[in-house]
């Protein structure tokens, strides 16, 4: 089995491009795809919140399209963390644990009738599943409300704050089992280093554990939860949070082809995960186009170890580690003349000619920017010149005019793609550069 997790809160495409994307999801090797739905939905359930992009029947024709082509289609909600999109709104803010935007009181009395609505509104929407990922993952403030502090103190098993978690969660698993008849996936990360590990009496037995690990050594932890006795998969990550996400185009690829090829050796099934952004209070990373290699690589190991890409991939991570402004200027140009394989490639490859553009542009403009903070101190102690000062100010405008042509063209691949959130992108790099002028949304 090899699934692929594509987080929909990250930017994504048209309805008509994304079918093309699950075509070519197919031809890559991939055979199972969770989506994480998060705000792109309309949910009944959490209307008012969220910002949805897919309408439920064009969810239905994804996945319909995915399943005709042969994938499993396995929905991903969360229950308990990461539910920033819906606790960040006032209209739901009683259910936030102790004040945080992040996490749900598990003790409140709205909590499991509400996710029991939302497991209802998604399986509805997936009649054929056989799996629901219900996410599960670092809920850091457990415990901290009045109420859960209380609920703690009166738990005759005195497991502290993981009762709370295991009783909130486990009560929803056996929901999407025994009503749903669907399989539930949690990610363990909750169970890797306290006392408390998952057993058959609390949770169905059909639960599938997903242990995530995107660096360093990815067995450390995963005997814990293969002692079990539940089905475990791995968890990789052909995109996750980097250095510097924030404002950069590019990410390191070195590393997640090492984390992927690093899982590939354990023999598990390991689901290829795909964020889009941090969690719902930060950056888009950027779109799919940039992750051709990764996703070739998980997909198809054997396609990736004869990719013509492979040496371009190697020094682009190199000169974007060394900010070496040479190699980014030769690689800029080498991006556009990549053999490709197929359209994907074709649009991948001019995505990376953008990206390493803007990472050059950053470079210079923070020079220009140091430069000038300088030559304004060199003034006031009478080292004034005149030719310097010229100089600075044809190279800023030059700077400037290469950055508004990098908007243009960045506009024209976003437009192309039928891109979501191309203004928020936009803006969101553009901060990065100090000539680009950042916008507010009511200057659109
Ligand atoms: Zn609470």
């Amino acid at each position: 089995m090899r699934p692929l997790h594509l987080d929909l809160k990250g930017i994504i495409p048209s309805e008509k491009k994304f079918l093309k994307w699950l075509n070519w999801f197919r031809t890559r090797g991939f055979d199972a795809l969770v989506l994480e739905y998060d705000c792109r939905v309309p949910w009944k359930v959490w209307a008012g919140a969220g910002s949805p992009l897919l309408t439920k029947s064009a969810v239905k024709r994804l996945v319909g399209h995915a399943e005709k082509l042969g994938f499993e289609v396995i929905p991903l909600i969360q229950i308990h963390g990461h539910l920033e999109w819906i606790l960040k709104n006032p209209e739901y803010s009683f259910l936030r644990e102790n004040g945080n935007l992040n996490e749900l009181c598990p003790c409140h009395a709205e909590s499991l009738p509400k996710m029991r609505r939302w497991i209802d509104e998604v399986a509805e929407l997936h009649p054929h599943a056989e799996k629901i990922h219900l996410g599960g993952d670092e809920t850091w403030h457990l415990g901290t409300c009045p109420r859960c502090r209380k609920a703690i103190q009166n738990d005759p098993a005195r497991r502290g704050r993981m009762g709370l978690y295991l009783d909130h969660v486990s009560a929803l698993c056996r929901y999407a089992w025994e009503e749903k008849r669907l399989r539930p996936m949690l990610w363990d990360d909750m169970f890797c280093g306290g006392s408390f590990l998952p057993s058959p009496g609390v949770f169905p037995e059909a639960t599938i554990f997903v242990h995530w690990k995107y660096s360093g050594k990815v067995t450390d932890r995963l005997d814990r939860i293969r002692g079990t006795g539940f089905e475990v998969w791995g968890a990789s990550a052909i995109r996750c949070a980097w250095k510097h996400h924030h404002w950069k185009a590019l990410n390191p690829i070195g590393e997640r082809l090492a984390n992927i090829a690093d899982w590939e050796k354990t023999g598990l099934p390991v689901l290829h995960t795909t964020w889009g952004r941090p969690n719902n209070l930060w950056n888009l990373y950027g779109p799919w186009e940039a992750l051709i290699p990764e996703f070739t690589a998980a997909g198809s190991p054997e396609k990736w170890s004869v990719h013509p890409w492979r040496s371009f991939v190697r020094e682009l991570d190199n000169a974007l580690l060394h900010a070496d402004r040479e190699a980014l200027k030769e690689l800029a140009d080498n991006a556009l003349s990549l053999p490709c394989g197929d359209a994907m490639e074709e649009e991948a490859k001019n995505w990376f000619h953008l990206g390493i553009r803007y990472e050059l542009l950053h470079l210079e403009s923070l020079e220009l920017f140091q430069t000038k903070r300088c030559l304004a101190v060199l003034n006031r102690y009478g080292c004034r010149d005149r030719r310097r000062a010229a100089e600075y100010r044809d190279l800023s405008r030059e700077c400037q005019r290469k950055t508004a042509l990098w908007e243009r063209d960045l506009l024209g691949f976003w437009r192309r793609n039928e891109l979501s959130d191309e203004a928020e992108y936009l803006d969101t790099r553009l901060a990065g550069i100090c000539h680009g002028k950042i916008r507010t949304p009511e200057e659109r």
